[in-house]
């Protein structure tokens, strides 16, 4: 039987990380690769009781098939816990934010469209956008988020050709990113929000982790700013958790028919028994007592792993300081190549996972990416130590410094 693949799925590529946390899957491994919530976080007892009490209660519509545009008490839940007015008719509840992710790209890109992702972006974005074939433009980002600057430059060149070529939209992850823990400033999204509704350009905001703050909460979502030009995703995967795989987008009334058709396509509707145990667990105000715990939890072990980064990182590697979420970016010295160097660490029973993934473009192969969040502090310590190894080992002139220096002493 010969089988002939479709054009988009030559597109599609295994998820770079998937690979990874595959090799690194051999016991023992201390992994700062994946992209897991701690399993400590899941709030398993509340789950048991409120799965008997939906089966009990409302079984047979749990169980049933259900409306596309989701369980209605979780979707009032979900606008009423939003920062703007929301419409609970603007929610549609999808199977993890990744499906609104694909949703939206398909009713978005055509062959050729330009998008905008911020420089360096989430992988799955990437992944789910990549087989509508679009032309992806990085837009250059530093500490505080995206450069308006470069942005409003690269959104309108295209207009100044004379072609319907505008972007169809900008990717961005305002809170905490994937993949570098950073958070766009007050002062940067006031200017962005400024600057898209001056070139009419629409927003895609993707914020899975931003409940997940450590001394004080990010500022305002863009969509809060200007609702009608931006599409929000959310998450139950990081407060809740991951496995009952749902999520939700919040959409301008306008496009709501349109992703509420490429959804049927998909899935027919998310799992109405997974929706309701959520309302369930999450009603009577559950998450206002959870999620700190969550919080406490992670900032514990980021500065754990910042106070190991401090100790035994030889000079020239450098890192930043996620104010919340569960990922730290780091950078290594010239010349070195985190794609390089992690065999090394694997060898020494440590993972990562290297920034080049999460590049559209001109990747720069000196980053990496360390979750904090999975290890424990002894892992973390560990873990650190091993790493630090790696880059010296892999670092020659820095190794035969740090000898002559013991040396000395
Ligand atoms: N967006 C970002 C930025 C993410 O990091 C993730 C999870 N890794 C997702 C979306 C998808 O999350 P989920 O489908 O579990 O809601």
């Amino acid at each position: 039987m010969q089988w002939t693949l479709a054009a988009r799925a030559e597109k599609m590529n295994p998820s770079v990380i998937r690979e990874i946390l595959k090799v690194t899957e051999k016991p023992g491994i201390i992994s700062f690769a994946g992209g897991l919530p701690s399993p400590k976080t899941f709030p398993i007892s509340a789950f048991a009781d409120a799965c008997a009490k939906v089966l009990r209660e409302d079984g047979q519509a749990a169980l049933q098939y259900a409306a596309s545009e989701g369980y209605g008490p979780l979707r009032e839940m979900v606008a009423a816990s939003l920062p703007w007015q929301v419409d609970p008719a603007q929610v549609l509840i999808t199977t993890g934010s990744q499906q609104g992710l694909d949703l939206l790209a398909k009713i978005l890109i055509d062959k050729g469209s330009p998008i905008l992702v911020e420089t360096p972006t989430y992988l799955g974005a990437l992944q789910a956008f990549t087989p509508m074939e679009p032309q992806v433009i990085s837009v250059a980002s530093d500490d505080d988020g995206i450069d308006v600057m470069d942005l409003a430059m690269k959104a309108t060149l295209r207009q100044a050709q004379g072609e319907r070529k505008t972007a169809r939209f900008l990717y961005v992850l305002p809170n905490f990113q994937n993949p570098t823990g950073r958070t766009m400033s007050e002062a940067r999204r006031a200017a962005l929000s400024a600057k898209t509704a001056e070139l009419g350009l629409p927003i895609i905001e993707d914020n899975p982790y931003g409940d997940l703050w450590f001394d004080a909460p990010p500022p305002l979502p863009l969509s809060a700013r200007n609702p009608d030009g931006c599409l929000y995703l959310g998450s139950f995967s990081k407060v809740l958790a991951p496995g009952l795989r749902l999520g939700f987008l919040v959409a301008p009334k306008a496009l709501y028919p349109k992703l509420l058709q490429a959804k049927q396509a998909a899935d027919l509707h998310s799992p109405g028994f997974n929706q309701r145990m959520i309302a369930e667990v999450m009603k009577d105000g559950f998450l206002d007592r959870h999620v700190p715990t969550i919080r406490a939890l992670y900032k514990s072990q980021r500065d754990a792993m910042l106070a190991a980064l401090k100790r035994e990182m030889p000079e020239g590697v450098s890192w930043n300081t996620p104010d919340g979420g569960m990922f730290l970016w780091a950078r290594l010295p010239a010349g070195m190549r985190a794609v390089e160097l992690l065999p090394k660490a694997v060898e020494k029973n440590v993972a990562f996972v290297p920034g080049a993934a999460f590049y559209a473009d001109n990747a720069d192969p000196r980053t990496l990416r360390l979750s904090f969040v999975t290890a424990s502090v002894d892992q973390i310590n560990t873990g650190v130590a091993a790493l630090a190894a790696a880059i010296r080992e892999s670092q020659p002139a820095a190794g035969v410094r740090i000898a002559e220096t013991a040396g000395a002493k």
